[in-house]
């Protein structure tokens, strides 16, 4: 069983005040990118895991644990429990998303083990999990994992975790600067929170900004660029400064578009065309403002199995 998962960008991330239950409110519009990663499950005696960066990536995989903490480990336990059987699976991961990078790597992991096992352990002896089965049990491990199920473009409120498809045009080219080393989630929205009360700001209730939903039905790429909001923004710079050089290097350099991805520090970069984004990957490239810079497109299709 092999599934391909692509990568998020958060075109709007607007955080409102922190519930009871200690999450943000947010208003989160979902975009997936055509980065993967990719998960083998096949039968073994025990849960195993392996953890590989894909042919030609540089992604940083010494931080991704490879035991019971691994979000696509965590699925695989909780498929198992749902079907009431033993989680004896082989799990092998190939990482071409950036860890811990603001582009929710470990939650597409997740979600591609939640498809693989649930495959791997069908039988006609017992109901399948349907497609709803999976959505409740991504939001059960994470957030963003249900958008890694669904994929195109999706407005997520609650947490994040509650999903509308959106309307979009055409194809959008992405140029993302991976930086060296993670932000850790909790840790920004911490300092988000904190450079609001310093600011004396309470923390607005946020809703789906209308020009950005209109950029996408219209496929109108300018318009999208000027569009892209993300309220952790401030906090991600304010945690790692050197993300406004990589941030403004990008503006200079051409792009229609920059932002943070999620809590960073990677850095998204929007283009007009694929040639436009060709040419800005080069550029950033060489301006040396990033560990890694990759080229994507928009939206494409969740977990998949091929
Ligand atoms: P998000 O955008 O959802 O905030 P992120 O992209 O910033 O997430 P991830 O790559 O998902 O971050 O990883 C965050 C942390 O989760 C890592 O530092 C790692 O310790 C842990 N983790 C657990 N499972 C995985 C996995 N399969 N891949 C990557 N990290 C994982």
């Amino acid at each position: 069983m092999r599934v391909r998962v692509p990568a998020k960008v958060n075109l709007q991330l607007g955080v409102g005040p922190i519930r009871e239950d200690g999450y943000h409110d947010l208003v989160n519009v979902f975009h997936a990118v055509s980065l993967f990663d990719e998960l083998t499950a096949e039968p073994a005696d025990g849960l195993e895991l392996a953890v590989e960066a894909a042919p030609y990536s540089r992604v940083a995989i010494g931080r991704v644990p490879t035991d019971a903490r691994n979000l696509a480990a965590r699925a695989a336990v909780l498929v198992a429990s749902r079907l009431g059987v033993e989680p004896r699976v082989r799990l092998r991961i190939r990482k071409a998303i950036p860890v811990a990078g603001g582009m929710a790597g470990g939650s597409a992991d997740a979600a591609a083990a939640l498809v693989a096992c649930a495959r791997l352990w069908d039988d006609r002896e017992r109901p399948a999990l349907s497609r709803d089965d999976l959505m409740e049990m991504g939001a059960e491990l994470g957030s963003d994992v249900p958008f890694a199920l669904l994929g195109g473009t999706a407005i997520g409120v609650g947490r994040g975790e509650r999903l509308t498809p959106a309307l979009t045009r055409g194809t959008f080219h992405w140029v993302f600067a991976a930086a060296d080393g993670g932000l850790s989630t909790p840790a920004v929205y911490a300092e988000c929170d904190r450079l609001r009360d310093a600011a004396g700001e309470s923390a607005p209730r946020p809703s789906v900004a209308e020009d950005l939903m209109t950029a996408l039905a219209t496929g109108d790429a300018k318009a999208l660029g000027a569009a892209l909001a993300n309220d952790l923004q401030p906090a991600a710079l304010e945690l790692r400064p050197s993300l406004a050089r990589t941030l403004n290097a990008g503006r200079d350099l051409g792009a229609i578009g920059a932002l943070v991805s999620g809590s960073g520090p990677t850095c998204a970069f929007l283009a007009e065309t694929d040639e436009d984004a060709a040419d800005l990957a080069v550029a950033l490239d060489g301006a040396g403002v990033a560990e890694q810079i990759v080229r994507a497109q928009g939206p494409v299709p969740g977990a998949t199995v091929l």
